[in-house]
């Protein structure tokens, strides 16, 4: 029996979730909400993906534009077994009430805050904590794309240092900045560090910093080691990691732009590179301190995590048979 998926919130991440959920033999995409009849709400119906309005005060936009909506978030979550809120942040925290009463579990993403769930959740990391849970949630692109590296060499570290150098805006976000400046989040250690600690018990500090681009985050990681690791051994682990690539300089992949042309090259639906990218030639051991430079997606890395969550939450798989599918169904390249 397939699972009922529905998404409530069709952005930037509800349309790659929905998107994903549809590519999987074991889950139907029931519907997906939206605010507003725009070209995504019409494109979505187009595909045949049954549209709701995302509550009954946003109906009568629909009413006005003659769309047909499939009814509303009510509705939706009457025929669905699970929902993935990609709301804008915070919003989902408010929601969860609404699932709660519909009796409907909810994977949630990043945007909200950890106690929103039972698990903060990066598949390879922590894939059996969320069996049979109600409510996941989906760590943010930073997080997840620091957790995958972290995880696979956690028994290594003493203690981490990331500076992480962040995209202003999604390509499709006209009003987002900076457009000329570089901004520091000026609380030090920011958030992230905290966060890779809701899915993995590590030593991590972390600043940040916005930039203007739109394409992908980069994050400089350094760690001291407890356990002594060669580079070599570094690229061996990295190399065997799911859902981590490694990408050289010296075959032309000299910044995040080459990153993306390559996802375009894979004919990868909109342009999506789930693997976390790492610089093979940063990879860097002086004495007791490892530094490695890495790059994420941050509109895709965390979609594989959102097929995997919900397999985990109805115990329809194990770790790596549920992560083999949800790479086999998006191309995910190992
Ligand atoms: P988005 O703004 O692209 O999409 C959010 C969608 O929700 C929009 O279509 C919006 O119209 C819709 N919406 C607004 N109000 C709503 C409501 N009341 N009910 C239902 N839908 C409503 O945002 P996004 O970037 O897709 O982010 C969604 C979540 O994913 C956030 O928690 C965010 O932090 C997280 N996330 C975003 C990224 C990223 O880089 N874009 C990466 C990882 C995680």
């Amino acid at each position: 029996m397939k699972v009922r998926v529905g998404v409530n919130g069709y952005g930037t991440i509800g349309k790659r979730v929905a998107y994903a959920v549809s590519r999987q033999d074991d889950m139907e995409l029931i519907g997906v909400t939206k605010t507003k009849p725009d070209f995504e709400a019409y494109l979505a119906k187009e595909m045949g993906i049954p549209v709701y309005a995302a509550g009954d005060g946003f109906i009568q936009r629909f009413e006005k534009a003659g769309f047909d909506v499939a009814g509303t978030l009510s509705d939706l979550l009457e025929k669905v077994d699970v929902i993935v809120d990609a709301s804008p942040g915070g919003m989902g925290a408010k929601n969860k009430a609404i699932y709660e009463k519909a009796g409907v579990k909810a994977v949630f993403e990043g945007g909200e805050k950890a106690n929103v769930a039972e698990v903060s959740f990066v598949a390879q990391a922590n894939y059996e904590k969320a069996l049979g849970k109600d409510y996941v949630r989906v760590v943010s692109c930073n997080t997840t794309g620091l957790t995958r590296t972290l995880s696979a060499i956690q028994e290594y570290i003493d203690y981490v240092y990331a500076v992480m150098i962040r995209r202003a805006a999604d390509p499709n976000d006209s009003k987002r900045g900076p457009v000329n400046a570089i901004v520091p989040t000026v609380e030090v250690p920011s958030h992230h560090g905290p966060d890779v600690q809701t899915v993995i018990p590590i030593n991590i500090e972390t600043s940040a910093f916005v930039v203007p681009t739109t394409l992908m985050h980069v994050h400089s990681v350094m760690i001291e080691l407890k356990k002594p690791l060669t580079e070599k051994d570094v690229v061996d682990i990295f190399e065997n990691t799911t859902r981590v690539l490694l990408f050289e300089k010296g075959r032309g992949f000299e910044s995040t732009a080459q990153l993306i042309e390559f996802a375009r090259d894979l004919h990868r639906e909109w342009n999506n590179l789930y693997e976390i990218a790492v610089w093979k030639e940063s990879i860097s051991v002086k004495g007791k301190r490892l530094f490695y430079i890495q790059a994420v997606h941050q509109e895709s890395d965390v979609v594989p995590e959102n097929v995997d969550a919900i397999r985990a939450m109805f115990e329809m798989a194990e770790r790596w048979e549920s992560i083999r599918k949800t790479n086999r169904s998006l191309g995910i390249l190992k």
